[in-house]
């Protein structure tokens, strides 16, 4: 949104003003050059169901290997490609590389789901479609495996495109998901209004879940409203073996987080995933 794009500008601004200005102009300027020298990997992170106790999906997460700071977040670098727009072709990179790995891993897991996150503005590019489809069919993939992740501050501020956006996705048969539900303080009267079949629990509301009882009564809302809407409930950052039972018990359909699986890179995957039907 604009007001986040103007709290990332005064954050650079301010940073400026302390002096940084060279290691933020190199930090763009590396980003630029980043896809060519192939710094950029996927990392996935697995998605348990929790009644049938099976890793149904992997959630595709960046990583930039730079050669003199070592990996920087997704959380730093994202806004920076946003601001600069090299997100469109980063996206596009990620899209490609996660149906790829998503084919590889449907050789032995044919029914493995993939997720992967799109910011803002390639959710508004215009050409969103027309990359979908092509990466689906050159990968040749089945899209009904592909989950699109975005957040309620991609959809809120236009609900009437976004919807329309939506749909236009959804008749490509790819699945869609709000993350990091809970923060953006969507409207609640819109959201049956959005065609989507995942709602994933922030880890903010999960972090606190045994020791405040608001969070708890939050994350039992959002279960109780999936279930009404008819869609499945992902708890995001699940920790401790406390969270993951108050999840089971409560019905929640599946939990991620470092107690299932830290996010791993794709050759640790499959022997994580072979481990896992094994025991
Ligand atoms: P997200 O999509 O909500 O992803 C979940 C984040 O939580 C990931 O951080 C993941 O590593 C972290 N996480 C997973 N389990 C746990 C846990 O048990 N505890 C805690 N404390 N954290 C956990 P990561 O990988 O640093 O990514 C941060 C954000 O960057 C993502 O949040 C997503 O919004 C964005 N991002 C990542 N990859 C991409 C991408 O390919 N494209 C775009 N547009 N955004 C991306
Ligand atoms: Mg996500
Ligand atoms: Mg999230
Ligand atoms: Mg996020």
């Amino acid at each position: 949104s604009a007001k986040r794009k103007g709290k990332n500008r005064f954050e650079l601004y301010n940073q400026l003003e302390h002096g940084s200005d060279a290691v933020d102009l190199a930090l763009e300027n590396d980003l630029h050059k980043a896809m060519e020298r192939g710094e950029f990997s996927l990392h996935y992170q697995p998605l348990l169901h929790l009644r049938t106790n099976q890793i149904i999906g992997v959630e595709a997460l960046i990583r930039w290997n730079h050669p003199k700071r070592g990996f920087i977040s997704p959380a730093t670098f994202i806004p920076l490609a946003e601001e600069t727009g090299l997100i469109v072709a980063i996206s596009q990179w990620v899209m490609e590389a996660a149906c790829h790995q998503l084919k590889e891993l449907q050789r032995y897991y044919p029914k493995m789901k993939m997720n992967i996150n799109l910011s803002t503005s390639c959710f508004l590019q215009h050409e969103l479609i027309d990359n979908l489809e092509r990466v689906i069919s050159c990968t040749n993939i089945d899209p009904r495996y592909l989950e699109i992740e975005l957040t309620e501050s991609t959809l809120m501020p236009n609900a009437a495109f976004a919807i329309e956006r939506l749909v236009q996705i959804k008749k490509r048969q790819i699945k869609i998901a709000i993350d990091d539900f809970g923060t953006g303080f969507s409207s609640l009267s819109y959201l049956h209004r959005f065609p989507i079949d995942t709602l994933k629990i922030d880890k903010s509301f999960i972090r606190h879940l045994s020791s405040y009882r608001g969070e708890a009564a939050i994350v039992k809302a959002i279960i109780d409203m999936g279930r009404s809407l008819n869609v499945t409930v992902v708890a995001e950052g699940v920790e401790t073996e406390k969270q993951y039972k108050f999840l089971k018990d409560y019905g929640c359909d599946c939990v991620q987080g470092y107690y299932i699986s830290k996010p791993l890179p794709f050759d640790e995957l499959l022997p994580f995933l072979h481990e896992w039907k094994a025991e």
